[in-house]
């Protein structure tokens, strides 16, 4: 049977402590624990889509922790929450903190959840502490980070750096055809006053996110804490190998020009060359298209579609060269007929080196092992990071698994990303 997310098993793990370092842990997982309840699908899942009411439902009682800390909240135009912890001189630039509460379809529960959580947990210990930083902390839920509706990603970061117009608004809608204004507005949003949202780069310090890992390697390396270098650049290119479609049983093996064949070649290629480059770069082939696709034919015509990924944009370059070489190789062996199809890159972008550092003097504070790791997902922080000094932290995800029902991270490894969080983003804001 398939776990999927319980409270009893994060109680269970809960033991004896109730309080850490001023982290109320009952509360978390009680919080945890409602969250998961909002948008549940049959399969254990959750299924919050941005400008429906699962999602109003689940920004609601966010809303409402928030107040009941003390602090004040607003909601710009398009669905992004902020709330301040003012710091001992308000009139310096803020560090933002946080992510956000939608999900993909049928996903986890600590994905973005997690973020938002501790965030809000951190202020909380402050404020039981009586600690005040320097500059004020702002606490930001990312409204639609996964793009699970709009097909349209990472929109609430995209909007408060500006890069988001009316016009561009107007370009998407769902799979129902109701155009994202039109879901704005039924929910009580105001799209065309989009420009409100942007802020002001210079009036935010930095920006600091917790996430789970959504892979395996922390698990595996049983480190704690995920100390990250950057979110990767990606870029994707399609192979099209045209040769010959024949009858498969009348045509013998030495007059064909089979472009399943040639894939195949390619396919397993892909597979070997990123570690020439890099220790992080990777290359996949997810997709391909067959033609005409019958069991008694040799394919004519076969796509392959690789997407390539690293924290170097120079390596994504290297390798995308490296990939092609190898196809026009293949092309030239077989007699084939090769066509070409190149996709914009998408920039890496790096974690702020002094983040980094702080992270790993928290972790060591708290005894937590680490480790550096790119990004491997896109996150409301390559926005954030392309404008400010960004940090993130990872804790564990079990098995990797994430975008799931599976998707679980135990009590003590959120309790850990926690401690980290909160260190970490009061040097920040003292600094
Ligand atoms: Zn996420």
């Amino acid at each position: 049977m398939e776990t999927t997310f319980s409270r009893e098993r994060l109680l269970f793990e809960q033991s004896q402590c109730n309080e850490i370092n001023h982290i109320d842990v009952q509360q978390f997982v009680n919080r945890l624990s409602k969250l998961a309840e909002i948008g549940k699908t049959e399969t254990g899942g959750i299924s919050r889509f941005p400008y429906t009411d699962e999602y109003e439902e689940v920004t609601n009682l966010f809303k409402s922790w928030i107040q009941t800390a003390g602090l004040e909240v607003r909601e710009d135009a398009i669905g992004n929450i902020i709330a301040k912890y003012e710091g001992q001189n308000p009139d310096l630039p803020v560090v933002m903190t946080g992510s956000h509460l939608d999900t993909v379809p049928n996903g986890g529960a600590f994905d973005g959840v997690l973020g938002c959580l501790s965030s809000l947990t951190a202020i909380e210990s402050y404020i039981k502490e009586n600690k005040r930083p320097l500059r004020s902390i702002e606490l930001v839920v990312f409204v639609d980070e996964e793009g699970s509706r709009f097909n349209h990603g990472l929109f609430g970061s995209r909007a408060i750096v500006g890069e988001v117009s009316e016009k561009d608004l107007a370009k998407y809608s769902d799979d129902a055809g109701i155009s994202l204004i039109d879901a704005m507005k039924k929910q009580g949003y105001n799209p065309e006053d989009i420009s409100s949202v942007y802020r002001n780069i210079n009036d935010i310090h930095a920006f600091l996110e917790l996430h789970i890992e959504q892979g395996k390697i922390l698990e595996y390396e049983n480190k704690d804490i995920g100390v990250v270098t950057g979110i990767v650049g990606l870029t994707r290119r399609t192979f099209t190998f045209y040769g010959s479609t024949d009858h498969a049983g009348s045509t013998p093996m030495n007059m064909r020009k089979d472009t399943v064949a040639a894939a195949a070649e390619l396919i397993s290629g892909v597979e070997k060359l990123p570690s020439n480059f890099s220790d992080t770069a990777v290359a996949t082939v997810g997709k391909m298209n067959v033609y005409p696709n019958g069991t008694n034919v040799i394919a004519g015509k076969t796509e392959v579609t690789v997407d390539m990924r690293d924290i170097s944009e120079d390596t994504i370059v290297k390798l995308e060269e490296a990939i092609t070489e190898l196809a026009n190789k293949i092309a030239r062996e077989r007699s084939l007929e090769l066509d070409i199809q190149s996709g914009d890159i998408i920039s890496p972008v790096l974690m702020a080196e002094e983040i980094k550092q702080m992270i790993k003097d928290s972790s060591e504070q708290h005894q937590l092992s680490y480790r550096e790791m790119p990004s491997g997902a896109g996150h409301d922080a390559m926005n954030m990071g392309r404008y400010v000094p960004t940090g993130m932290i990872f804790v564990p995800s079990h098995e990797g698994k994430s975008h799931s029902p599976r998707e679980w991270t135990s009590l003590s490894d959120c309790l850990n990303g926690i401690q980290v969080l909160k260190e970490t983003l009061y040097q920040l804001a003292s600094r």
